[in-house]
């Protein structure tokens, strides 16, 4: 039994920008598994986490909806249409208003973002650790694109050196709280979105209640002692990881997903104090913070829309001087303190703080594994 099915822009990059598929089945549960089947991603777009048909998607046999026929169970005919249409506004939480149609206009038109997709992006709830050089690009770039839930958690006020590369802060803003300064950075450039400030230094007290309430984050930290307690609040709490690091003209990117390796895995204790030279000691070309921090942000709304490869069990490695991007592979360590089959830290440690970055020459990265 072969049925048409009528697919709407939001859900057409799931079927090769086709507007019309065929599926088999003798009723609308066995032509959507049909259709999950010939285009894996279908049913994660129509189902919620019960596997009902989410309540923001209609579905409808020769367009009559299918709660007035037999829901998933209703038969169908050679030649029926089937359609499956989400709503475009409303619905499962966050509606489209006409500023924000003109706003992402350009996200909306892309088959890997569109409507379904945008409103994802402001459903999704992102914690940015530091509000510094990193922090700054990777902040607004998840603002601009309307990342509803952006929280920022740092403790420093800003200092006329941070001017050179945190595109957050200004010269008016000089000795105010850097999460204060961001926030009003961020809302003037989008006052969609809910800047969430966590004003304080992130330690063990406090790491799991803040991480808790988002569902990824990105580190921007610029020491050790926040680098490996973001690590392993984020491995224990579950949490998708987007960690970067620059040094100089050196940056470093990856994306670790729960199970999959932990900052441990590559290094498994910080340094000695003294050992890596600080950001504040060696320097950073301020236009690094702007590489590695848009790949960070890229690699987030990846994650919120389902697209693509992350970066995950991968290193990006950035050498502006030669400029060239390489990726070592990196993986999960069975030997892993943290994430490994025996694990010895189980609790969140508190490391003296000392600010720095290690990294690893490219043949060293696979050794841990
Ligand atoms: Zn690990």
């Amino acid at each position: 039994m072969t049925v048409n099915v009528y697919v709407p822009t939001p859900f057409r990059h799931l079927v090769g920008n086709r507007v019309r598929v065929r599926a088999a089945g003798g009723n609308l549960r066995e032509v959507m598994d049909d259709l999950d089947v010939q285009f894996p991603g279908f049913a994660a777009q129509v189902r919620d986490g019960s596997g009902e048909i989410a309540t923001h998607i209609g579905v409808y046999v020769n367009q009559i909806e299918v709660e007035a026929l037999d829901g998933e169970a209703t038969a169908l005919a050679v030649g029926d249409e089937v359609a499956f249409i989400p709503a475009l506004a409303g619905g499962a939480g966050v509606a489209l208003t006409p500023e924000m149609v003109e706003r992402y206009s350009r996200h909306l038109i892309m088959p890997q973002v569109g409507s379904v997709g945008q409103r994802g992006i402001i459903a999704a709830r992102v914690l940015v650790v530091g509000a510094g050089g990193l922090g700054s690009p990777v902040a607004l770039y998840l603002a601009l694109a309307g990342v509803g839930t952006i929280g920022l958690i740092d403790f420093d006020v800003v200092d006329r050196s941070n001017l050179q590369r945190q595109i957050l802060h200004q010269t008016a803003d000089i000795d105010r709280p850097k999460v204060e300064s961001a926030r009003e950075t961020l809302l003037a450039h989008n006052p969609n979105v809910d800047v969430v400030l966590h004003e304080a230094p992130l330690t063990s007290d406090n790491a799991f209640e803040v991480i808790g309430q988002y569902d990824i984050v990105v580190n921007g930290a610029d020491n050790f002692a926040t680098r490996y307690l973001v690590n392993d609040a984020c491995y224990l709490l579950e949490k998708k990881l987007v960690d970067g690091s620059i040094l100089m003209f050196d940056g470093q990117a990856t994306t670790y997903l729960p199970g999959q390796g932990c900052y441990r895995c590559l290094y498994p204790a910080p340094p000695p104090p003294g050992m890596v030279p600080s950001c504040a000691e060696a320097g950073v070309l301020g236009a690094m913070c702007a590489t590695i921090g848009s790949i960070q942000a890229t690699e987030v709304l990846k994650l919120v829309l389902g697209q693509g490869q992350p970066l995950v069990n991968r290193l990006l490695l950035y050498d502006a001087l030669s400029l060239e991007f390489r990726t070592v592979r990196i993986r999960r360590d069975p030997e892993c303190p943290l994430c490994g089959d025996h694990p010895t830290i189980t609790e969140l440690i508190d490391y003296e703080a000392f600010c720095g970055s290690p990294f690893p020459h490219p043949g060293d990265a696979d050794a841990p594994a």
